[in-house]
């Protein structure tokens, strides 16, 4: 009943259009999907992610055009750091100054060589140096050679008044075991996954005590979905989260790639649980992810007014 890790991370943008030309220009990841806001249709929900959009990949976004800037702070989460080939970071180092990003000096991390930048929105992100994964998958299509590409997402850290109750959902709900402390990160690690072998599988929490709390706006991650790889596995996560932790998780959703269920845990961080399927070849082709504007069933009878709402991005 273990998670395998990170399904997606979802966070708030401001200009569709600079979001989109961000994630997909400068760092090369692929559009896997174009859809909208199940709960708010007149909004963008943009995938970001591999070639094939596998779990664990995945960032995504609902740019909301006039979004207040979010403010960094405790209950939230603090960073989002992909994985990039680790004799990769000189040329995103070059990469990501020539395009006026101002990324900080590359620090060590547990070993790892990591270069924190932010997005056009103050998003925080990192890009984390690994070893020996120059052969996964990668999104070639864009400007960034395949050599250099992006190899899914490394980890999340979230910035906590205390890990101890977050700590005990990882560990006993969703099967990540507690692997290292360095400073006043303490790195939590799924099942299976050995270092940073592995896509999406590692979860730090800095704790910070009564520091002040985040707001959520541009910038600000609004959630963080960790992997089951099916309804059973869900429901079983589900019962132990309710038995063991009190928490209260909303019903299942139908989200069309996945189906989900949320929780805010007790640090504060509204959670997901994702199925692994059916992944997001259920309603395009794998050579057009991305493509077109897809619908969920509910709102193809409004589609001439969604599309007329949706800020232009092209
Ligand atoms: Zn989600």
């Amino acid at each position: 009943m273990t998670s395998k890790g990170i399904h997606h991370v979802t966070a708030i943008a401001g200009s569709a259009r600079r979001n989109l030309d961000f994630y997909t220009a400068t760092l090369g990841l692929r559009l896997v999907k174009k859809t909208v806001n199940f709960d708010d249709p007149g909004t963008y929900h943009f995938y970001f992610g591999d070639d094939a959009g596998r779990p664990g990949s995945i960032l995504t976004f609902f740019p909301w055009e006039h979004a207040d800037e979010g403010r960094a702070g405790v209950g939230e989460t603090q960073e989002t750091a992909f994985r990039i080939p680790e004799a990769s970071i000189g040329y995103w180092t070059g990469r990501l100054i020539a395009r006026g990003l101002a990324p900080e000096l590359p620090e060590k991390r547990f070993g790892a060589s990591v270069i924190s930048f932010k997005d056009p929105d103050g998003m925080r992100l990192a890009l984390v140096g690994v070893p020996g994964i120059d052969a996964e998958p990668a999104w070639t299509g864009g400007e960034v050679p395949a050599e250099h590409a992006i190899r899914g997402l490394h980890s999340v850290t979230l910035l906590l008044k205390e890990a101890g109750p977050t700590a005990a959902i990882l560990t006993d709900v969703f099967g990540f075991a507690e692997t290292g402390r360095e400073g006043t990160r303490i790195r939590f690690t799924a099942a299976g996954a050995e270092g940073d072998g592995q896509i999406g599988t590692i979860v730090d929490i800095r704790e910070a005590g009564g520091f002040l709390s985040g707001r959520q706006g541009r910038g600000s991650v609004h959630h963080i979905a960790f992997r089951a790889a099916d309804d059973a596995a869900q429901a079983g996560m589900v019962e132990r989260l309710t038995a063991h932790h009190g928490a209260r998780v909303t019903g299942q959703r139908d989200r069309n790639y996945f189906r989900s269920v949320y929780f805010r845990e007790p640090g504060g961080v509204l959670f997901e649980i994702a199925t692994d399927d059916p992944g997001f070849a259920v309603d395009e082709a794998p050579e057009s992810l991305g493509e077109a504007l897809k619908l969920p069933a509910q709102y193809e009878a409004h589609r001439a007014e969604i599309e007329a709402t949706l800020p232009a991005v092209a």
